[in-house]
């Protein structure tokens, strides 16, 4: 699990050393809006008594959306109330707000456990996975406070935020995705509007509140949940602009609605890692295997295929190791400590579906999956994967990889960026030349050598991609130019 390890060395850091959280209590001099706005003081109790029943709640996300849908109407004064509450949360400095930020890291801290307890019965995350996504979303409260800082003494410049920021994370990333978003638009001083994924209400609403209790006011950061078949339009249209991570038809369909949108947008992936006769091949098949079913494959950041080049592929070696480590895989339920692959978020179905039970021309299955239950499928190898076949370019967010052949590092290259997504891409090779001839050609957002694909840690691989796999802006959420991005910079000196 060195993969895990790499992805918590960031926030496992400062946990040891409990004196880098400053437990500053910023006090609430909100509160009074409260009483005069029912639309958001209903959305506050309410994700208040649900997050108040983790851990161990039955309480189901179909009986919360009977409970608690906006209607468009409450939306709408739940966007003004935020924005009138937002301009005292922008007057205060940087540094008040990353105090904040701070506590809100160890507020997440604290409440580790529950985190990785709800995400594992909503989104069924193994506990390993959700435990790095704890360490991400503090990871993401401690850089933000630390830029929320700079942004105070900007040389020659005033940095002006945006009034209201939606919120949209996917469920597959419930903490740290949402966590990330939030945090940095109260970072900038914006206020913020939280529509967290139909499936992951539950944990979205215990995030709120850990953020509410350390400190964020409660009206410049309110939940919204709407009804699934309005998408949050109201919200697209009513808000500033919007931070969503999702998949490349809904950044097109907010689009849609407001062509003139700021949009803030990191969508899908169809990744690939590279293994080349120079790579260390012990080191490469577990990569492969963690990149491709880690979470059962639900991440955009996901490796989808691996591509052979020469004799790798020619050769049995490879591809027996990858089979034995896939097949040593241990399935199970989310809270199973010994599981490393738990279930799909929802049973397979459309494309997913097709993908683990139908093979495409020349394909054939080196470990076929198996349906187990409903949403857990033993993970499935597809040897024989043919360039620009159906496979090669579609993603199916599940646990299936593919296994494609080239002949040199180049025509591997040429697979790799032949998709229309450019999010994630891997090369296994210890040779100089070929590290820097794939560096300069491989089109993607976050580039890996000698190392799984997934897991971009903050602050040292700010996420984000090309191609179809961005829309919008195209700043890195975990960079050093994410907060500059979502507000407006003024020069002092207008002619510069
Ligand atoms: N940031 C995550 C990673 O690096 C992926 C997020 C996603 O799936 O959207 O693995």
């Amino acid at each position: 699990r060195d993969a895990a390890g790499l992805v918590s060395g960031l926030a496992y850091g400062p946990r040891r050393k409990q004196n880098r959280f400053e437990r500053t209590v910023v006090p609430d001099r909100f509160e009074n809006t409260r009483d005069t706005d029912p639309a958001l003081h209903a959305n506050i109790e309410w994700a208040e008594k649900i997050a108040s029943r983790i851990p161990g709640s039955k309480l189901g996300a179909d009986v919360v959306a009977e409970n608690m849908v906006n209607s468009d109407a409450e939306a709408r004064k739940v966007v003004q109330s935020v924005a009138a509450a937002a301009k005292e949360w922008a007057a205060r400095t940087g540094k008040e707000r990353a105090q904040v930020l701070r506590s809100v890291a160890q507020a997440i801290e604290d409440h580790r456990g529950e985190l990785i307890e709800v995400a594992g019965s909503e989104a069924g995350k193994a506990i390993d996975q959700g435990d790095v996504e704890v360490s991400e979303a503090i990871d993401f409260a401690l850089y933000y406070a630390d830029l929320a800082e700079e942004l105070d003494s900007l040389e020659g410049a005033a940095y002006v935020p945006v009034s209201t920021t939606l919120v949209t994370p996917p469920w597959n990333f419930p903490i740290a995705i949402p966590a990330g978003g939030v945090l940095a638009a109260l970072a900038t001083g914006s206020g913020v509007v939280y529509k967290p994924a139909k499936l992951t209400r539950r944990t979205g609403s215990f995030l709120a509140k850990l953020m509410w209790e350390a400190g964020v006011p409660r009206d410049v950061l309110a939940l919204v949940c709407m009804d699934k078949s309005s998408y949050g339009r109201v919200l697209v249209e009513e808000t500033d602009q919007t931070i969503l991570t999702g998949s490349i038809d809904t950044a097109r369909m907010f689009r849609s609605w407001r062509p003139d949108l700021r949009l803030f947008a990191e969508t899908s992936g169809k990744n690939a890692i590279i293994v080349t006769p120079n790579a260390d091949i012990d080191l490469a098949v577990k990569d492969v295997v963690y990149s491709a079913f880690g979470h059962a494959g639900q991440k955009c950041s996901a490796a989808s295929l691996v591509i052979l080049v020469g004799s790798v592929g020619f050769s049995k070696r490879f591809q027996r190791q990858l089979c034995d480590a896939v097949r040593s895989l241990k399935l199970g339920h989310p809270h199973d400590l010994a599981a490393q692959m738990g279930p799909m978020v929802e049973p397979p179905h459309g494309k997913l579906l097709k993908g683990l039970t139908e093979l495409g021309e020349g394909e054939a299955w080196a470990i076929k999956p198996r349906k187990i239950d409903d949403k857990l499928w033993s993970p499935g190898v597809r040897a024989g994967v043919m360039p620009m076949s159906e496979y090669h370019l579609t993603e199916y967010f599940g646990p299936i990889l593919g296994v494609m052949r080239a002949d040199t590092l180049g025509e591997a290259i040429a697979w790799q960026n032949a998709v229309d997504f450019g999010l994630t891409a891997g090369l296994h090779s210890l040779d100089p030349d070929e590290i820097s001839a794939w560096l300069d050609q491989v089109q993607a957002g976050n580039v890996y050598v000698n190392r799984g694909i997934t897991g971009a840690i903050v602050r040292r691989q700010p996420f984000g991609g090309w191609k179809r796999s961005s829309v919008g802006a195209g700043t890195k959420a975990g960079g050093p130019n994410y907060l500059i991005g979502l507000g407006h910079v003024e020069w002092a000196d207008k002619d510069l």
